[in-house]
């Protein structure tokens, strides 16, 4: 449907993003941004893999952190999906340890002479992950116990990396982060713009989805659930009537399955995706039709609190340092398009 719609293939576009292109140009997105420098580590490296490679992150002159990029798929050795972990938090309090981060990734390995190359989908999920990443190596706080992203709020540990994500839906960028396997052009314009514009393709019908979940989520969890006679299914029900245009079909049972606020530590705080997503737009906005110079001053702010505070202060008030404000929720409906 969305094929058709915008008239490109996803793994066709692959072929214009190859794996190297992309790292070199994130990292020089954020080497401008935020005022590091990133270099890979050369020769030899005691890693877990031969694919995986090593960072040094300095600033000025002074090493700062580093961090590990594991990229490629391993089915029956590594877990699917991508994800950051510390693999050890900054202390400066009991030791002296500088913080290094990993970020691995599934993509498609090389194959003989062609080289891996990344699908849309895996570029913005490289910036989210690169995204928690910053926050847990720019970090300025000596105490492990809230350095990086350690005793970060569980609402709030998604601002970072939704923020990165932000950056490769913008046409300019995006063109620069390709170079085509064989003719090495850029992605054509009005091609970067056609994948750009996918973003809001449906963006109200996600929303009001995610709201349905997230209510339906603090609902169940609420003091006094259930009352006689009431089922968790029936109170999704209700939640739907009220939040969607149309009511769920009569045999959804998505409820059945929505592990998230079961077992896998959501329950209460599915809300926290979009609660995040909301804060990381806000951010996100001021960066949009900024001039480059601006950017850079606005990027050393992020680099100062949302990246530096990590979980010493309250959330809310690392972001009001940094917007010099409450957050403002009509700045994500206009990241999607859904008002002017
Ligand atoms: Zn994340």
């Amino acid at each position: 449907m969305s094929q058709e719609t915008f008239g490109y293939d996803e793994e066709s576009l692959r072929q214009y993003f190859p794996m190297e292109r992309v790292l070199e140009g994130l990292f020089g997105l954020i080497e401008d941004l935020f005022g590091v420098r990133i270099e890979r580590q050369k020769g030899a490296l005691h890693a877990w893999h031969k694919d995986v490679r090593f960072y040094r992150i300095f600033e000025g002159e002074a090493l700062i952190a580093g961090l590990y990029v594991d990229p490629y798929a391993r089915p029956g050795t590594k877990n699917g999906g991508a994800w950051m972990n510390e693999i050890r938090g900054r202390d400066f309090e009991t030791r002296e340890q500088l913080p290094i981060a990993v970020v691995c990734c599934n993509q498609k390995p090389p194959r003989g002479k062609a080289p891996a190359t990344m699908s849309f989908y895996e570029i913005a999920t490289l910036f989210h992950e690169v995204g928690h990443a910053l926050q847990e190596t720019l970090t300025r706080v000596d105490s492990a116990t809230c350095a990086g992203i350690s005793n970060v709020e569980w609402d709030a540990v998604e601002i970072a990396s939704q923020f990165l994500e932000q950056f490769p839906y913008e046409p300019t960028l995006l063109r620069g982060l390709s170079c085509h396997v064989e003719t090495g052009k850029p992605l054509p314009a009005d091609l970067a713009k056609r994948v750009v514009a996918k973003r809001t393709y449906r963006a109200g019908s996600a929303l009001v989805r995610q709201l349905l979940f997230a209510e339906t989520d603090l609902a169940l969890h609420a003091k006094g659930f259930p009352r006689k006679g009431d089922t968790p299914l029936a109170l999704m029900r209700r939640q739907a009537k009220r939040l969607l245009p149309t009511a769920l079909h009569e045999d959804d049972r998505f409820l059945n399955a929505f592990t998230h606020i079961f077992a896998g530590g959501y329950a209460a705080g599915y809300y926290s995706y979009k609660w995040s997503e909301t804060l990381s737009a806000d951010i996100y906005m001021r960066f949009r039709g900024a001039t480059a110079a601006q950017r850079r001053k606005l990027g050393r702010r992020v680099r100062e609190t949302l990246f530096a505070l990590g979980g010493s202060r309250p959330a809310a008030e690392v972001f009001r340092d940094l917007m010099g404000r409450d957050p403002d929720a009509t700045a994500i409906l206009k990241l999607e398009g859904l008002v002017e």
